[in-house]
């Protein structure tokens, strides 16, 4: 798993989702757009409270979560093409000392500067293959510049264009919630760090990738692991070689999806919904469970419906249907297939015949491959044109205030984990990395 760096490839369609965007609010498409607000640059609602128009507009921004300041009017005004200028400028005064790098649901008009393209992990990987970089710009969410800032040397800046670009899954697990959560499953269950006669120990943690920092430190000071949505198979069979359940976040569909393919009966995953006493369960439903499910999800994912994919089978005969394994379990059942961003890209690009593909992720990535494969008709399951908002607020405005402020040797837009979260967090990590199948 690796991400990929960049070539330049012909692109007949036009994969950027802000020209359309744009051209439905000019009247140009008949298309929708879930919010007309997106066609405005992100700094006009960075400040607002909640995480803006868009797929997740009905999430709130947790206290505390960093913001971003007003960006300085000469990038907020700029046309596409000068700050186009601008960024390709500004790396090439700096060379080697900074990468860029781009995630899969980012907007094409910061991806075409990236020097890898990839999923989080894969580009945190990346980051590690350039230790002589002095910086490393993120183009992504939160999580992921934290992630980046673990596995990076101490002396390497890991920078998020804008602070504003959170994940509003990630923050669905708050630490302070999930402490609480193992108090009182330890009420349940008794001391969680005893295993039982079978060398079992009451519940192992695993968190997602998209998740915090502090998510990761937790899950790593007690004996968990992290996952992708690559290898949450793999995660969960080491998990279930170590303790009698496991306890999933902050995603409810990956972990159900999972855990369902390997046969766990969905009685046996109960919800827990930190908002209720014992997370909304009983002592004894508690003690069946063999994953507990954190009660969180992605906005983005959670617009499929099987509604979508009914309409894609009768419009398109022989459509091949692939999701994420975020999207709800209904979906995933209904779909061909399921499986990650690159899982998705891979099978695209093996398909040797010209193959009709309805794509349940985010609408980024989807135009991009429809761009890259024009031997295929690819399309998202979606009609509705509804990207990432928070993935969305990387506009290339903050991207070159970021890499302007390099080249004058003021490192802007830092994200450093603590010593005390960064170990634990790098346990868990190192753990997964360690499981293989
Ligand atoms: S697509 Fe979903 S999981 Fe990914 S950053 Fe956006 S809200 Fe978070």
């Amino acid at each position: 798993m690796s991400a990929t760096p960049v070539t330049l490839q012909p692109r007949p369609l036009d994969p950027s989702v802000d020209h359309e965007i744009q051209a439905i609010v000019a009247g140009d498409l008949t298309t929708e757009t879930c919010n007309t607000d997106l066609a405005a640059g992100p700094w006009t609602f960075d400040t607002r409270p909640g995480y803006g128009p868009g797929s997740s507009m009905g999430d709130v921004i947790p206290t505390g979560a960093p913001r971003q300041g007003q960006l300085p009017a000469e990038y907020r005004e700029a046309a596409e093409e000068e700050l186009a200028a601008r960024i390709v400028a500004a790396k090439a005064t700096l060379g080697d000392r900074v990468v860029v790098l781009g995630h899969f649901y980012q907007r094409e008009e910061v991806v075409t500067h990236a020097d890898y393209v990839g999923d989080s992990f894969q580009l945190a990987n990346a980051a590690l293959e350039h230790p002589e970089a002095e910086a490393i710009v993120f183009c992504g969410v939160h999580f992921m510049a934290e992630t980046a800032d673990l596995l990076s040397r101490p002396e390497q800046a890991v920078i998020l264009p804008n602070l504003a670009a959170g994940c509003s899954m990630a923050d669905m697990a708050d630490i302070d919630q999930v402490e609480e959560c193992w108090e009182q499953l330890a009420e349940v269950y008794g001391d969680m760090d005893i295993p039982d006669a079978e060398g079992l120990l009451p519940v192992i943690p695993v968190t997602y990738m998209n998740s915090s920092a502090a998510i990761k430190g937790f899950v790593g000071r007690h004996g968990g692991i992290v996952c992708t949505s690559s290898n949450a198979r793999t995660v969960l069979e080491w998990a279930f070689a170590r303790g009698r359940r496991v306890l999933f976040f902050p995603d409810q569909h990956l972990g159900r999806n999972t855990a369902k393919a390997m046969g766990v009966p969905l009685e046996r995953m109960p919800m827990w919904n930190p908002r209720k006493p014992l997370g909304g369960s009983t002592e004894a439903e508690l003690h069946d469970a063999r994953v507990i499910l954190w009660h969180g999800f992605c906005s983005v994912h959670r617009r499929f419906t099987v509604g979508q994919i009914a309409q894609a089978r009768a419009e398109h005969p022989g459509v091949r249907v692939i999701v994420h394994p975020e999207c709800p379990m209904d979906v995933v059942d209904a779909a061909d297939e399921a499986g990650s961003t690159d899982y998705i890209r891979k099978a695209i690009a093996a398909a040797t015949e010209p193959t009709t593909f309805a794509i349940g992720t985010e609408i980024n990535l989807v135009q991009r491959l429809a761009a890259q494969f024009p031997e295929h008709r690819i399309f998202c399951l979606d009609p509705v044109v509804c990207p990432c908002s928070t993935m969305y607020r990387i506009h290339p405005g903050y991207l070159a205030w970021v890499l302007e402020g390099l080249v004058a040797g003021e490192v802007r837009n830092r994200i450093q984990v603590t010593a005390d979260v960064a170990e634990p967090a790098r346990v868990a990590l190192e753990r997964m990395l360690a499981a293989k199948p």
